[in-house]
């Protein structure tokens, strides 16, 4: 019995490619920026979608906006969509309605904020959003609107989680989601984020690097370069420290090949502007590091790593050197290879697409370490182009309606 209703599921949602075009185009009109991105916030989109599919007698929906003055609707919101099934428990998937902003628009071939078909692939769209992460959202809703459609209820729940702020730090989408409702997902229950993936969906990434952003601050004292004795080059201690980072970096000897590269990496990127003039010594240089970090290892001890560098350039060189920590997000315990999400992932990627899929880990921190560090197993896999915040962002309507076909057939036993 059960079988067969996946088969008149799945079938359901194959021939959805235009319900993709629909919603994809009033999502990009309604771009979602957060206040940080100098936009409006995510209201409109919310709204709509919760129209969307309230117009599919959908009504298990619950606000946990978080306040927020800078937006007109003075809230960013959040949503929680309950679709039960025969059991407990529940298939959840996460999305997020914030985008960046469109860049530099001379870029795009397009209105970035209208969606548009390529010319001559008439499966290919383009616009600012499509496939971050509005793909995720478009999946989300036909998988609903399919489930009452069909009046299929399927072995598991699916559970459609809705957020805000995801582009800019979380505290008003996921983070807030959690204070409000600290066990509103069940360790028994399934999380999957369509937030990252690749055009082939073999890839399910399981695990991530810690990630620790340093700004180094070298003080000496500035002079005319007429006459560096009489004062304390700043530049060039700082050189010191950046060919330092290197000798941190082989401190860190660990390799785990869940990641590519396989090594913890420390960069050197932002160099803060200095003097305006070529015959001043500066006296004061700002740069950054970008830490990402294997789970084996503490931040703290990268930190403490780094703050030892400092000590030895300040004294080779007569200046003051301080490292602060400018962000940091601490990578979670990985998602088991065995888990529940990642066996029922790869037998729906067989069934759906006929492919195998494999787990690797990532050096860019996703929701998805929100789940993992309260012992959710969560995975993070999508069938996408891989163009997320680029110039001519594209997606692939029969991307999104294959994956909804794999989240459907997740929340069957077999
Ligand atoms: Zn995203």
């Amino acid at each position: 019995m059960s079988l067969k209703e996946k088969q008149i599921l799945l079938d359901s949602l194959s021939g959805r490619a235009e319900r993709v075009f629909e919603l994809q185009s009033a999502l990009t009109a309604r771009r979602g920026l957060g206040p940080d991105n100098g936009g409006e916030g995510e209201q409109s989109k919310a709204d709509y979608l919760e129209a969307w599919l309230r117009s599919f007698g959908i009504d298990d929906i619950e606000h946990v906006d978080a306040a927020d003055d800078r937006v007109p609707s003075q809230k960013r919101p959040n949503l929680i969509v309950r679709i039960p099934g025969r059991s407990e428990r529940m298939v959840w998937m996460l999305a997020h309605m914030d985008v960046v902003p469109a860049g530099e628009e001379t870029l795009w071939h397009t209105d970035p904020w209208v969606v548009t078909r390529d010319r001559d692939d008439a499966d290919l769209i383009y616009g600012r959003g499509v496939e971050d992460n509005q793909q995720a959202l478009v999946c989300g809703c036909l998988l609903a609107a399919a489930l009452k459609e069909t009046g299929i209820v399927p072995d598991r729940g699916f559970g459609f989680i809705l957020v805000s702020d995801e582009e800019t730090g979380n505290a008003y989408g996921i983070q807030h989601l959690f204070r409000e409702k600290p066990d509103f997902v069940s360790r028994e229950d399934i999380v999957i984020v369509p937030d990252s993936g690749s055009s082939d969906g073999r890839f399910i990434e399981t695990a991530e690097k810690g990630i620790l952003w340093l700004r180094v601050v070298i003080e000496g004292s500035q002079c005319h370069a007429s006459r560096p004795d009489e004062g304390k080059n700043a530049l060039t201690a700082a050189a010191a420290m950046i060919m330092g980072v290197k000798d941190v970096e082989d401190e860190f000897t660990a390799r785990n090949d869940l990641f590519a590269p396989d090594r913890s990496t420390f960069t050197p990127t932002k160099h803060e502007a200095n003097v305006p003039n070529v015959n001043t010594m500066p006296g004061k240089e700002v740069f950054y590091i970008d830490c990402r970090v294997l789970p084996c290892y503490s931040l703290e001890e990268v930190l403490i790593a780094f703050r030892a560098l400092a000590d030895r350039v300040a004294e080779k060189y007569g200046v003051s050197v301080s490292v602060e920590k400018y962000m940091e997000e601490p990578a979670a315990a990985p998602t088991p290879e065995n888990s529940a999400v990642v066996t029922l992932l790869k037998k729906a990627m067989k069934e759906v697409l006929g492919r195998e899929c494999y787990c690797g880990g990532s050096g860019g921190s996703t929701v998805a370490v929100n789940f993992r560090e309260r012992g959710i197993p969560a995975a993070v896999w999508a069938l996408i182009c891989k163009n997320c915040h680029c110039p001519n962002e594209a997606a692939r309507l029969s991307f999104a309606v294959k994956e909804s076909q794999v989240f459907a057939s997740m929340l069957f036993n077999d």
